[in-house]
């Protein structure tokens, strides 16, 4: 069976088309400008890379435009829509309704737009996308994959925060987490390497990209994670600031002229290893940079290999110990400098990395040496193939 991933943002839709008997990626595109002008990029495996300027005036017209990429009889890889067995959504925000993926009905649409306050920028997106598919897809099963659901078994202990208990009755407010996609699938792959069920271990999951969470995971289940309410909170990020004393905002406000929304992007947008480097989001540029004597780009990358180093030490008190730890995600599996400036403050347990190990790269490894008492792995994410995988299992039971 044929499964299609879709992951649809305010102006932009990711797609693959994965063959689940083989999991091989049959095509792999993106969508972009979408409401602005339109660009699609369509790569089919074992031919040409198709790019249309075609304008794309809304996220209907996105979907019509991929049916038609992977139809098309030069650069297409199915004859008929009939070959497509399901699509999986990636769903950014399933709130305290999803804690695990569903088959999309109209009550999970409903629940979906619920949660629309909650991600304003992903949500509706998130909808317009499934709306598409069932208009051009009708019949087909569509299954919601959420972003959140992994993080669903938190205790309330770590979910909670420490404001008058109505503001979480009235508005929910509380930690949910995101990237539970990939802390799912890194945490299954690392059991793998191990030899053991998901069960029978504890993981700190560290998903290290462009955004970045950290995950606790034990017996195979989250019970704490970085990212809380937004996904701006937890460690330094690539443009967002991550966790800083909350009266900042208002500081900023009053001391900078700014209004809420303003302050909001300036942490989202404006901070981060890129507020802090005047240089770059990208490690590649900061590490360049660094290496050529830019004082900044030093302090950018030294605090977050700090801050990422001490949540670390935060979830090995949430799971009394852990048998692993697992980077994964641009970071986490290309910068093996960043995992050894990681792994430099956690010597006191022990933790070795292997060099030469910890120099390769696109491998589901261990990367620690083997008298080291707790594993370090390196896991390529993949959350398609997971989004799939789920969509599959549920339509196919
Ligand atoms: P997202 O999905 O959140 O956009 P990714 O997981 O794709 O992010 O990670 C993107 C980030 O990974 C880049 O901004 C860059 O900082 C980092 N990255 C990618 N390749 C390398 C590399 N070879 N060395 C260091 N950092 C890298």
């Amino acid at each position: 069976m044929k499964i299609l991933v879709l992951n649809c943002g305010s102006s932009s839709l990711k797609y693959q088309l994965i063959d689940m008997d083989t999991t091989d990626v049959l095509a792999v595109g993106l969508c972009e400008r979408i409401g602005i002008d339109g660009r699609l990029k369509h790569e089919p495996e074992g031919k040409d890379t198709f790019v249309s300027e075609a304008p794309l005036p809304d996220h209907n017209a996105a979907v019509k435009a991929v049916m038609d990429a992977l139809l098309d009889k030069d650069h297409g890889v199915i004859s008929d829509i009939s070959e497509i067995g399901g699509v999986g959504h990636r769903v950014v925000h399933g709130g305290e309704s999803f804690s695990e993926s569903v088959i999309i009905t109209p009550e999970v649409k409903a629940a979906i737009e619920d949660c629309c306050k909650l991600a304003p920028l992903h949500n509706p997106a998130n909808l317009i996308g499934i709306n598409a598919c069932e208009a051009l897809m009708p019949g087909v099963p569509q299954v919601a994959v959420f972003d959140t659901a992994f993080h669903q078994t938190m205790p309330e202990k770590a979910y909670m925060y420490a404001l008058p208990y109505e503001m979480y009755e009235k508005h929910k407010i509380r930690k949910y987490g995101f990237h539970g996609t990939s802390h799912k699938f890194v945490t299954g792959k690392c059991a793998e390497l191990m030899g053991k069920a998901p069960e029978d271990i504890s993981i700190i999951t560290c998903h290290l990209g462009n955004g970045g969470s950290l995950s606790a995971v034990k017996n195979g289940k989250c019970v704490d994670t970085t990212m809380g309410l937004t996904p701006l909170a937890g460690i330094v990020m690539g443009t967002r600031c991550g966790n800083i004393d909350p009266a900042i905002v208002n500081f900023l406000m009053e001391a900078e002229g700014l209004s809420g929304k303003e302050v909001d992007n300036m942490m989202n947008k404006q901070s981060g290893v890129l507020g802090l480097s005047g240089v770059s989001s990208d490690f590649r540029d900061l590490e360049a940079a660094a290496n050529d004597g830019n004082k900044r780009a030093r302090i950018a990358l030294d605090t977050f290999h700090y801050n990422v180093a001490k949540f670390i030490g935060e979830y090995l008190v949430a799971l009394n110990g852990t048998d692993a730890i697992v980077f994964t995600a641009g970071i986490g599996e290309n910068s093996g400098s960043s995992r050894q400036e990681i792994c430099n403050y956690l010597t006191f347990l022990g933790i070795k990395l292997d060099p030469e190990k910890n120099a390769q790269r696109g491998k589901a490894q261990c990367i620690s040496t083997p008298d080291s008492p707790i594993k370090v792995f390196v896991i390529p994410t993949n959350e398609e193939l997971m989004i799939a995988q789920d969509t599959d299992r549920l339509i196919n039971g």
